[in-house]
């Protein structure tokens, strides 16, 4: 018998397949066995190490770019002939092959990290080689994204950032996760990778491993088990879905021809093909921190002048934003850090870190001019968490300072949203932030999932904070641009073109059915479903009040 699992559907989508869990590392136990045959048990750890790199070596070879290359390196590491002797000298001495594996790990861990700089950043990729070698040994199942071999739907508690680095779409059908809200790496990553996802999904766990789900990603159900008739509807819908994306094309506009400029979330310039691909009209948030997450030293302003420059070229002229560093709190950089704050969160993050550390802005802004020069194009520039109109007059004054004339910043702050018309005195536009204005309006950690319900975008609080902050831009004359996940849910899409919002950014496969969306409506329908969205008490209410304007 069927039954249907309820979370929030974050990716849009549907998909059925048989269920894989989340792999998790293992545990070494208390007590070390007695070893009677040292000599095997030597042989028995190396094998362990090798066989851990020549799986290494298979995913590398199925991955691309970056992942592909640390994929490689991780697999050296592993069959490196000093770790193996290491590895026999604790078997000798009479350690069992796991014990030996993950001892002789620790220390090359703990050396690394003493090195400092590049050699530290490796230290996780050896954490790494230890878990998949030790569950070999101890025979319990790999840690991380499973590889039976076949696609599935990947189940998990919840994803971290590593897990997913080489998250393959053509394997992982479908995301079901028990934690993770509308604004956590799980969604992002998923729509990223346009893979159908519901998240908060508190019985996703009970799924047993090799049982078929069909996971709907735009309603948020998990059918386990589902029935041979409702198989057969998951696929008409999916089919009806991929035809009427098929059939918009072209710039963002409603059907009576009002632009909404759809643009494209990046972290860098391996993202440029996508946003292409996608038909994105150019990049409406870099989120730089993306390229320098893993490092533990500031990258030169030649650096980034280089990577800067190559997204700019990628793009061919379209217009770019880029976001200064946004570090701290759930982006934490290295490099950027500050003394442990209570609640980093509300601390020194964003454009917050300048009283900290002031060169690094003015490298990044020195950088993003240069390589607007190089490569002949206008790069905006905007600064995350910003909170006043004096902050944004400072910035703005430091980017023109540094010859980038359109300047602008984020509003994620719900003080920067109720002096919105100040603040467009002082910039060129605005771009709103909805995950960081979600979390600071109804006083809710972004990545705690059981606040999931506020942080919802559709929030009658949070779109009047928009609503406002649209009027301003409007009275201005200048753009107000939605770039949080709110931008890519295709029914939201229309209150906030209704609202008088000019551009929307979103990872580049939400693209497509948003501009969908946008094209089935005329802009007095989007006005009348954001008016109806705006007086609605609820989240729910919301939604249902704009859909039944947008499908009147
Ligand atoms: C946001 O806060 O909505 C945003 C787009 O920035 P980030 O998700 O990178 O904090
Ligand atoms: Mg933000």
């Amino acid at each position: 018998m069927s039954k249907t699992l309820h979370g929030l559907g974050v990716s849009a989508g549907s998909a059925t397949g048989p269920a894989r869990r989340l792999g998790t590392p293992p545990t070494l136990p208390g007590a070390e066995p007695p070893v009677a045959d040292t000599g095997a048990e030597a042989d028995r750890a190396v094998a362990a190490l090798e066989q851990v790199g020549e799986f290494l070596r298979d995913r590398a070879a199925a991955a691309s770019g970056q992942a592909a290359d640390i994929l490689a390196a991780e697999a050296m590491m592993a069959c490196d002939p000093a770790l193996a002797s290491q590895v026999r000298g604790l078997a000798a001495a009479g350690r069992p092959a796991a014990w030996a594996a993950s001892e002789a790990l620790a220390s090359y861990r703990a050396m690394l990290t003493a090195a400092g700089g590049y050699l530290a950043e490796r230290a996780a990729d050896l954490a790494d080689i230890a878990d998949r070698a030790v569950a070999l040994l101890l025979g319990q199942p790999m840690p991380g994204i499973p590889a039976p071999g076949h696609p599935f739907v990947l189940v998990a508690a919840d994803l971290a950032p590593a897990d997913t680095a080489t998250l393959d779409p053509a394997t992982v059908l479908a995301i079901v996760t028990e934690r993770g809200g509308p604004t956590s790496h799980t969604a992002i990553l998923a729509k990223t990778l346009g893979i159908p996802a519901v998240v908060s999904c508190p019985a996703a766990l009970t799924v047993a491993d090799g049982t078929v789900v069909a996971v709907d990603g735009t309603d948020g159900t998990v059918v386990v088990e589902p029935t041979a008739g409702q198989v057969e509807q998951a696929a008409r819908r999916a089919a009806e879905r991929a035809a009427r994306l098929a059939a918009a094309r072209g710039p963002g506009r409603t059907s009576d021809g009002h632009p909404v400029t759809l643009l494209a979330n990046i972290g860098g310039p391996a993202d440029v093909p996508a946003a292409i691909a996608a038909g994105a009209e150019g990049i409406g948030l870099l989120r730089t921190e993306f390229l320098f997450l893993d490092r533990h030293d500031e990258p030169a302003g030649a650096e980034q002048r280089a990577v800067y420059a190559e997204v700019l070229a990628g793009m061919g002229g379209r217009k770019v934003v880029v976001r200064t560093l946004d570090a701290g709190a759930d982006k934490p950089l290295a490099f950027a850090s500050q003394q442990a704050e209570p609640n980093p969160a509300l601390g020194i993050r964003g454009l917050r870190l300048d009283g900290l550390h002031p060169a690094l802005l003015d490298t990044q802004l020195e950088a993003l001019a240069l390589a607007a020069k190089d490569t002949g194009t206008d790069a905006w520039v905007m600064a995350p968490m910003v909170s006043t109109p004096a902050e944004a007059a400072a910035f703005a004054d430091r980017a023109r300072g540094h010859g980038l004339p359109v300047a602008g910043v984020m509003i994620e702050v719900p003080a920067a949203a109720l002096c919105a018309g100040q603040v467009f005195e002082q910039v060129d536009f605005v771009s709103i932030g909805t995950n960081d204005l979600s979390q600071y309006t109804f006083a809710a950690d972004r990545q705690a999932g059981a606040l999931a319900p506020l942080l919802d975008p559709w929030q009658p609080a949070l779109l009047q904070l928009i609503a406002m902050t649209a009027a301003a831009g409007r009275t201005t004359g200048k753009p107000a641009g939605v770039c949080g996940e709110a931008a890519s849910d295709p029914l939201l899409a229309l209150v906030l073109a209704g609202l008088g919002i000019t551009s929307l950014s979103m990872a580049p496969p939400a693209l497509a059915e948003v501009r969908a969306a946008l094209a089935d409506v005329t802009l007095a329908q989007c006005q009348a479903a954001a008016k109806a969205a705006l007086t609605a008490a609820t989240p729910a209410a919301a939604r249902a009040a704009a859909r039944a304007v947008a499908e009147a």
